[in-house]
């Protein structure tokens, strides 16, 4: 199920960033927890009533030297094109102000679903603070104080019933959605057009899903594919499209969507930290990954260069550690032949099922090799039998004793029995455990 895109909007100061943490709370994606970049922080996940949710705080979509009214214009736009609900903050300490007039007018106009929240009412006694609001016409207003987290929870409840319905893709079960992320310049466009000019590939001409008419479906030896459009391919000359971290969002997006994301890094200006940040993207939804090394013919090679790459690669992307990788060229076509084939493999493997008697065998060899962990008091981690609850990542649950005894390591070395055994190569796995007595 592909997660709701929520964009907060509003004027400079009226609390769009204090809101957005307090909505993302500490669910920071692991890759992007660094200390002191809070000001950067601007996409994060929120849960509300069992569902996920991508927010972005427009607020921190940086589009150049301009006056605050144009930016807003800019911000209220990407919302109105990218997000399925718009959460517009207005500041009930200051008032109606033009500028909100002017961004409400923006967001009426384009029939997008609307939450109106006034901010800074931080006492039941500030009520008032609203009434000006209703005049903007925009319906409801919603009195809240991200400060105090005051109002939160009604204003979420409006957010989750506002999500349309029609999100949901509508593409057959057996389609394979892949996208191909990475950062401007490594050559997306180029790969994708010489995989859809490939022999073989016969690209549809029936358009896409109704949500993103730019989804390109095709079919090769019988499985069909969609490709699903990132930043950076098709631009279509509006000024916030030419942000970095527009491109993420779109990246973000893609990814959601995909079953299969290819990481695209340039071989020859090599990786730097932006390509780890992208990875990790990847990686954290729970997609299969293969990791193409582009611009292959541009590299001067001995007979190790491929070697010593794949180790730089490996070194670069630890968490991606299961994913394949693909040295070619989107220019010269060289191997690019490969690239469906082994979508079509790592999107098999990351819907394997697995006999739980065989798992379970190789649980209890696993913990006869390595004997559980114990803690300070002596218990010890007890696994009663294994199960996989899900495909797309492979989902296993441990029943155990205590859950709280199993350790990262231990859980890495289970991971890594798994990955003996079975072959899920392209696919990341998760491990859960259990209480059970
Ligand atoms: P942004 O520019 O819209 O992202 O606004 P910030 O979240 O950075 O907040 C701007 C200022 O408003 C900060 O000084 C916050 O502490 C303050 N602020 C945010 N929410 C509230 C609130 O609910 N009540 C009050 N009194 N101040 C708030
Ligand atoms: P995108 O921004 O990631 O979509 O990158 P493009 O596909 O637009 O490619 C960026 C630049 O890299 C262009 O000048 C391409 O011609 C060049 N390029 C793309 N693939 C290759 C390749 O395999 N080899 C070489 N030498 N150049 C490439």
């Amino acid at each position: 199920m592909s997660k709701p895109v929520v964009a907060i909007v509003g004027r400079p100061n009226v609390g769009k960033s204090t809101i957005f943490n307090r909505i993302v709370g500490e669910r920071v994606a692991i890759v992007e927890d660094k200390p002191g970049v809070t000001r950067d922080r601007i996409y994060g996940t929120g849960e509300w009533l069992n569902r996920e949710f991508h927010i972005i705080d427009t607020g921190g979509i940086d589009i150049g030297d301009e006056p605050i009214v144009r930016q807003m214009r800019h911000q209220a736009e990407l919302a109105i094109d990218e997000a399925d609900v718009i959460v517009f903050i207005v500041d009930g300490k200051e008032g109606l102000t033009g500028a909100d007039e002017e961004v409400a007018q923006m967001l009426y106009r384009s029939q997008k679903p609307v939450v109106l929240a006034v901010n800074k009412v931080d006492h039941p006694e500030m009520l008032e603070r609203t009434y000006d609001f209703y005049s903007l016409g925009l319906g409801e207003v919603f009195a809240i104080s991200g400060a105090h987290g005051r109002g939160l929870g009604d204003m979420l409840d409006e957010v989750h019933s506002s999500v349309p319905q029609d999100i949901e893709d509508d593409y057959d079960a057996d389609t394979i959605k892949m996208s191909v992320i990475g950062r401007p310049n490594v050559g997306k466009s180029s790969l994708v057009n010489t995989l859809l000019g490939e022999e073989r590939v016969i690209v549809s001409n029936v358009p896409g899903t109704t949500r993103d008419a730019v989804d390109t479906p095709f079919t090769r030896d019988d499985q069909d594919y969609v490709l699903i459009d990132t930043a950076g391919m098709r631009k279509r000359g509006k000024v916030y499209e030419t942000t970095e971290k527009y491109s993420v969002l779109r990246a973000l997006k893609a990814i959601d969507r995909s079953d299969v994301v290819l990481v695209v890094i340039d071989g020859y200006e090599g990786i730097i930290e932006q390509d780890k940040k992208i990875a990790g993207y990847a990686h954290e939804a729970g997609r299969a990954v293969i990791i193409v090394v582009n611009k292959w013919d541009a590299v001067e090679k001995d007979d190790k260069t491929m070697k010593r790459f794949e180790k730089e690669v490996r070194e670069s992307f630890q968490f991606l550690n299961y994913a394949p990788i693909l040295f070619l060229s989107a220019k010269t076509k060289q191997r690019v032949q490969h690239v469906l084939p082994t979508v079509k493999e790592v999107s098999e493997r990351h819907n394997m099922r697995v006999p739980t008697n065989v798992l379970n065998d190789l649980i209890v060899d696993a913990v006869t090799m390595n004997p559980t962990p114990t803690d300070h008091r002596g218990h010890r981690l007890r696994i009663k039998y294994a199960t996989q609850v899900a495909v797309g990542p492979p989902t296993f649950v441990l029943f155990v004793n205590e859950p709280e005894l199993l350790h990262f390591s231990y859980e890495r070395f289970i991971e890594n029995q798994i990955r003996e055994t079975f072959d899920f190569e392209g696919t990341p796995i998760r491990i859960f455990a259990r209480k059970k007595n």
